[in-house]
């Protein structure tokens, strides 16, 4: 399973990509930004990003992959400190799979990862 990590955040993408290879998920590449993502999406299994970042933030990202007929119905995650009822329930509306408030465990991200992949 190929999955894409997408944060401006060096160090949270590396604490994410750890999680994620300690779970045994070994095809991880990496954005820092909605219009890298858009580009790397090819192959792509599963989607894991954050909200807050330049460019193209987390949400603008995951309303582009709903509307474009080849990534349309691949799984996202979104993984942010917008821990907020409203902004949930908007990630939700737009998309998001599921979502994941920071600090989380690699435990919770194992756990997401299983739910919207079944
Ligand atoms: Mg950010």
């Amino acid at each position: 399973m190929k999955i894409l990590v997408v944060d401006d955040s060096i160090t949270m993408r590396r604490i994410i990509v750890n999680h994620l290879k300690q779970g045994g998920y070994n095809n991880v590449i990496e954005a820092g930004n909605g219009v890298e993502a858009i580009s790397h999406m090819a192959g792509v299994d599963l989607l894991l990003t954050d909200w807050n970042m330049p460019v193209m933030d987390g949400l603008t990202l995951v309303k582009e992959i709903r509307k474009s007929p080849t990534f349309s119905s691949v799984p996202i995650i979104m993984i942010t400190t917008e821990g907020a009822k409203a902004e949930v329930l908007e990630a939700l509306k737009n998309g998001v799979n599921d979502y994941i408030v920071k600090p989380f465990s690699k435990g919770t991200l194992a756990e997401k990862i299983q739910k919207v992949m079944e």
